[in-house]
């Protein structure tokens, strides 16, 4: 069973065998490292660390190997049917591969008077560079609208009819978001190429789906995506921008000439590795059940809510899955003493505004989110503290 397939999976993660008291519960914001990762990494800056294109000795080769493997190897992971005509470029992470897509492309992309959409209710990251280029832009004298991506009320999910109505003639660019940070949920993104058409450029932010679900640009027909290695288990400072086609080749961000992120770069390498052979599919199914197992937890008890969409699409839906990330706030604890209280308990969660373009519900919320190593015994300790605050039971808090 899935059990037997995960056990030595989680075994492999020294943070967390090293640390059994512990419940790292946070992987949304930044992913735990299976120890051939950090491996890698040694054997690299104790045998052949070198800076890259610069040398004629074998390190210096290496390395610039290394790099050239890497995107390779970004795009077979993402399921790229044409390889030789795509680009990735390497980031320190999500945001900075939205702004480099927002200021290296899509500035130079546009004219006067056109228009794209973009969310209003997703990570800001998502949300801020696009902001920006409009502002770069006006400051050259060219002016473009940017509409806010609709949002269905109850779901959450995008509103593809009224995007629909919202495509036209002038639009130029969409972004979306594959899953969404706060509330979990598959934002439908494969739907939305149908509605806007084959030319406009759909980015993608598929920071908590890529190392999470089998991510497949040929299915999603995206012309970019962008994702952080460290949340797909590579080191700290690392993300990829993928671009698609044409469009790529003619992306020249700055700041590529100087040093690259070398380990980061290798660790990325090793880590898609990791995951394609602990295998994708398996490991959405394995998180998915660890967020169901909480949601219908918190669905017994009276105190809490859980934000996004509804709880009846947690299961298998096709419709809007709820990947293994839930966020919730008690009704009378602060999402900040509700943190402090889980820490107290070994139990390690997001604990603040959640950088949630706009904020409001989710200042008073708290976030768990799931990867591989995590368990339901992990999940029933949390369930367990959580009864322990629910102030409708006879002698909880009050
Ligand atoms: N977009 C989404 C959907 C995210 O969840 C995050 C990280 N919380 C980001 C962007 C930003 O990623 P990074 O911190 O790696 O730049």
């Amino acid at each position: 069973g899935l059990r037997e397939w995960q056990r030595p999976l989680r075994e492999q993660f020294p943070i967390v065998t090293g640390h059994p008291g512990l419940a790292y519960l946070d992987s949304a914001a930044t992913a735990q490292k299976p120890k051939v990762v950090l491996d890698a990494v040694q054997t690299y800056l104790t045998g052949c660390n070198a800076n890259a294109g610069r040398g004629t000795y074998t390190w210096a080769n290496r390395t610039s190997a290394l790099i050239e493997e890497t995107r390779e190897r970004v795009k077979a992971f993402l399921g790229d049917p044409e390889p030789d005509r795509s680009t990735v470029w390497f980031t320190s992470g999500t945001t900075e591969g939205l702004r480099t897509v927002a200021r290296d492309w899509l500035t130079a992309e546009l004219r006067d008077g056109d228009e794209i959409v973009v969310p209003f209710a997703d990570h800001e990251a998502n949300h801020l560079p696009w902001l920006e280029a409009r502002e770069l832009l006006a400051a050259r004298g060219v002016r473009i609208t940017v509409h806010p991506m609709p949002y269905q009320q109850e779901s959450r999910d995008y509103d593809l009819e009224a995007l629909a109505g919202l495509v036209g003639e002038r639009t130029r660019f969409v972004a979306v978001t594959h899953v969404h940070h706060v509330y979990g949920a598959d934002m439908n993104v494969d739907r939305v190429r149908r509605v806007v058409g084959p030319e406009v450029p759909i980015c993608l932010d598929a920071a908590q789906s890529v190392g999470h679900l089998p991510v497949d640009v040929g299915a999603l027909d995206v012309d970019f995506v962008v994702f952080s290695g460290h949340k797909a288990m590579a080191l700290p400072g690392t993300g990829v921008v993928w671009a698609r086609g044409l469009r790529g080749g003619e992306f020249r961000p700055g700041g590529w000439q100087g040093t690259p992120n070398t380990t980061g770069i290798l660790s990325l390498r090793t880590a898609l590795d990791w995951l394609d052979a602990a295998g994708l599919a398996r490991i959405e199914e394995w998180t998915v059940g660890l967020g169901v197992r909480l949601t219908d937890g918190l669905s017994r008890l009276e105190a809490y809510e859980v934000l996004g969409c509804p709880l009846s699409l947690t299961a298998a839906s096709t419709v809007q899955r709820r990947q293994g990330l839930v966020t919730f706030r008690h009704r009378a604890v602060s999402a900040n003493d509700l943190g402090f209280i889980l820490a107290a308990h070994g139990l390690l969660v997001r604990a603040d505004g959640l950088c949630q373009a706009r904020a409001g519900e989710t200042d008073s919320s708290v976030r768990v989110s799931v990867h591989v190593y995590n368990t339901p015994e992990e999940i029933d300790r949390l369930l367990g503290v959580l009864e322990g605050l629910d102030d409708d039971r006879p002698g909880g808090p009050r």
